[in-house]
């Protein structure tokens, strides 16, 4: 069956008892035992719960992982990965990257001594220089946060093979449905659920699905040890999103198609980033590895100085932090999202004062464009 069909009915089966088509919510902190040195599989809630072992299935299902694993954001599911590290392990990662996991390498790891590496991993040789001089992991976003640059991602896992290295994806933007990074090459892929995968703005959450079992099981054993695992109610909150998540992103791709060209052809735009579009430099080999261009647009504008006036005019947008969801957002990554980026850093990567970022939700693409001409 197709990866949406699993979707659709995901934990719609698991009840024999009662027949429940949607996935009980077991809000259960401990199970009791049914004797001594008998359990039913199931005895402590950090350790493993019903409703979080059903989300968990479906995504390993979905990225075609042995085993995925469900943490109370993304960020602790990241964190997850980095105790894979000793002291003095280097890591190569995407240097325009989601702020939170610049400011989890530097202020975290950096002062254990695990070092992180930032290159445009969009261009491949400045990764194989980066991994030739000694790294054990490698971790990509692609397409990146907020600039939307594309990595050729098989060539990296092949890379990373040929180095010794763990190759990482973020996949937040794209979702299994649009990229499979794990079929790509890559040892783990990870998500911030609290994006499209849960899809309503209700729920944080986050995802690592692993190729390999001994891995996964490494993995596993910090998931338990170090408890950040996702609680029951946010675990189907995750469950029930993952259920539309076929239909909200075709609508939400074909929107942010509508809006890229639209703020293309307007002259308060200096420039769009949107996969989607020919003139991208990233449109072919996204094309090629990935089966759609996400529903992310960020734009830079003619005249930086006047996003303060402009973020002030939208109605429908909300201006907020986060993406993915059913509402479009307006964000202005400079001050919200990579604020713990340096400066000179943030105008290298071209993260400038004039550029925001756009997710498209699931409103009408006319009214979200209609939106945009007034505030602009
Ligand atoms: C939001 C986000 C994260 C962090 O996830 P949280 O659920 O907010 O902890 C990591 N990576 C990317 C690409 C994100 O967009």
């Amino acid at each position: 069956m197709r990866l949406e069909t699993c979707l659709a009915q995901c934990g719609s089966r698991w009840d024999d008892r009662t027949g429940a088509v949607s996935m009980p919510i077991y809000q259960t902190a401990t199970f009791r035992h049914p004797g001594l040195g008998q359990s039913t599989g199931y005895d402590y809630t950090r350790t493993a719960n019903p409703t979080r072992d059903v989300l968990q299935e479906t995504l390993a299902l979905a990225d075609g992982g042995c085993q995925a694993l469900a943490f109370a954001s993304g960020m602790a599911a990241l964190d997850c990965l980095c105790r894979l590290f000793a002291p003095g392990d280097r890591i190569v990662v995407t240097e325009d990257l989601y702020g939170g996991t610049y400011r989890l390498f530097e202020r975290l790891q950096r002062p254990l001594g695990i070092e992180a590496v930032y290159v445009d991993t969009a261009d491949t040789p400045s990764v194989a220089a980066a991994l030739a001089s000694g790294a054990r992991a490698l971790l990509v976003e692609s397409p990146t946060n907020p600039l939307l640059k594309v990595t050729d991602l098989a060539a990296l896992g092949r890379l990373a093979r040929e180095h010794g290295a763990l190759f990482f994806v973020d996949n937040t933007f794209m979702t299994p449905l649009l990229q499979r990074p794990l079929e790509l090459g890559a040892d783990v892929a990870v998500y911030s659920a609290t994006k499209y995968l849960g899809g309503h703005d209700d729920v944080v959450a986050g995802i690592l699905v692993a190729k390999a079992p001994e891995l996964a099981e490494r993995l596993a054993f910090f998931h338990n040890a170090a408890g950040a695992g996702l609680g029951p109610l946010d675990s189907w909150l995750v469950l029930r999103g993952l259920k539309t998540l076929g239909v909200r992103l075709a609508r939400q791709q074909a929107s942010a198609r509508v809006v890229a060209d639209f703020l293309a052809n307007h002259p308060a735009v200096a420039r769009v980033h949107y996969p989607g579009r020919p003139d991208h430099p990233g449109h072919a080999r996204q094309q090629r590895q990935a089966a759609g261009f996400g529903a992310m647009v960020s734009f830079e504008l003619a005249e930086p100085s006047r996003a303060g006036e402009i973020l002030a005019r939208a109605r429908l947008f909300l201006f907020a932090e986060s993406l993915g969801g059913v509402e479009s957002l307006i964000t202005l990554p400079a001050v919200q999202t990579h604020a713990d980026i340096d400066p000179r850093t943030r105008a290298r990567l071209g993260v400038t004062d004039g550029l925001l970022r756009l997710s498209i939700g699931l409103e009408d693409p006319g009214d979200l464009v209609a939106d945009l001409q007034a505030m602009l």
